[in-house]
């Protein structure tokens, strides 16, 4: 197989479109997103509520973010707790408690012997990136540098991140992006057949594809890369950014495809809200790295790591992930009688609480009527409906919302 992907097609071949005319008023926020209306003013459960008192249910939990829900008392107090000792921050140049509590947990609840923290999900992989090429340098080999994606993979928007990141109109505005990394089918014969044990410094997998349409990767490919990669000597990162700390009825969702990964990115729902990452590195990736190597200011202060060392225990809970699980097959089996009763449905995907729906007509035209009848949706992509809910969400608020989205594909 030839056709792997890159980003080398002709850099005149794309013309972007105009941004903005100069007419047009300018929001003080700059415009990078198409923002709904309303304003969010209050948040409560699985609810949020706007300036006008209009109730709407989350099923987006800020995209994957909320699993605790919005307004979660233990969350506040965890809060409140690390900003009683007027420790906010200290730098990387300091020691302070939370973050080394965190880290001990998360290590003694994973694979990993060490934890990189950072501030979001692009930045996590970003340093996995670097911490993959600093270990291909120490195994002597110079040209060992290669990271590889995967088709409808997405890292991040941040250059190397957008440079493993499957869409093209992410990515075409942009070029040249970063160099060194590219995109191959999901295919374990076309990655076979690229992965050079003397150029690639690792692959990078979601075990469940997020903004590329909520797609669970088979585990049979899944333990495949995995295998290739150790015959070859090529770091396996695992992106669980967003299929994470329990969004599948599992702490790691890599758990259920009984593999192990040299790296794993976690973030959007490590501190229910607050902005963090981390990347877990296993003891040879860990003994790779010196002082020096790679930094930041902010990653892991000691207000958020003393909250997110209080979510992951939360999210950790077996009852939640069993409810999760439970919860979830269900849901995804009134998602798939939805999908029969309305004929509007061309396929429905996913796992615990995360999952997608293939819709005839633009998901925007969807996701718009649900929003006026008080449910919230997001897509991942063109066609596809995601459904991210807080996974505290109980049976009856979530059929609550599976009827608003009956009615709002009926039109
Ligand atoms: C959201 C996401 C990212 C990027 O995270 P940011 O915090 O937005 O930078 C990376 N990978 C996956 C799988 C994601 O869902």
């Amino acid at each position: 197989m030839t056709s792997t992907l890159s980003s080398s097609v002709a850099p005149t071949a794309y013309t972007p479109p105009v941004a903005s005319a100069a007419d047009t008023p300018l929001p003080a926020i700059l415009g990078t997103y198409k923002r709904q209306a309303p304003l969010f003013v209050r948040g409560e459960g699985v609810y949020l509520f706007d300036d006008a008192g209009t109730r709407y249910l989350d099923f987006v939990a800020g995209i994957a973010v909320t699993s605790l829900g919005h307004g979660d008392a233990g969350v506040h107090q965890a809060m409140q707790e690390a900003m009683a000792n007027g420790l906010l921050h200290t730098s990387n140049l300091y020691r302070t408690a939370p973050g080394e509590q965190l880290a001990q947990w998360l290590v003694d609840h994973s694979f990993a012997s060490s934890v990189f923290f950072c501030n979001s999900g692009g930045e996590a992989n970003e340093g996995a990136f670097k911490f993959a090429r600093r270990w291909a340098k120490g195994t002597g080999q110079a040209a060992k540098h290669e990271i590889i994606a995967v088709r409808g993979s997405f890292h991040g928007r941040l250059p190397g991140t957008l440079a493993a990141t499957d869409r093209p109109a992410y990515r075409l505005p942009f070029r040249p992006l970063m160099g060194g990394v590219r995109i191959v089918e999901r295919d374990l014969t076309e990655l076979a057949a690229v992965l050079n044990p003397e150029t690639a410094a690792a692959v990078i997998v979601e075990p469940i594809q997020g903004e590329g349409g909520v797609r669970v990767l088979d585990p049979d490919f899944l333990r495949g890369v995995r295998r290739l990669t150790q015959e070859r000597d090529v770091l396996l990162i695992l992106d669980e950014i967003q299929c994470g700390l329990g969004r599948t009825g599992h702490l790691f969702a890599h758990e259920a495809v009984g593999i192990v990964p040299d790296m794993l990115t976690i973030a959007k729902p490590i501190a229910n809200g607050l902005p963090m990452g981390a990347v877990l590195v296993t003891e040879r990736v860990a003994r790779a790295m010196q002082p020096g190597d790679h930094g930041t200011t902010f990653g892991g202060g000691p207000l958020l790591a003393h909250v997110a060392h209080h979510v992951v225990q939360r999210l950790a809970d077996p009852a939640l992930l069993q409810h999760v699980r439970e919860t979830g097959a269900w849901f995804g089996a009134q998602l798939e009688a939805i999908g029969a009763r309305t004929g509007a449905v061309r396929a429905v995907r996913g796992t615990g609480l995360m999952w997608g729906m293939d819709v005839h007509e633009p998901a925007a035209a969807v996701i718009a009527r649900a929003f006026a009848r008080g449910l919230l949706l997001v897509s991942a992509g063109e066609h596809t409906l995601r459904f991210l809910p807080p996974l505290v969400i109980t049976r009856e608020q979530l059929a609550d919302g599976l009827a608003i989205l009956e009615d709002a594909l009926k039109g």
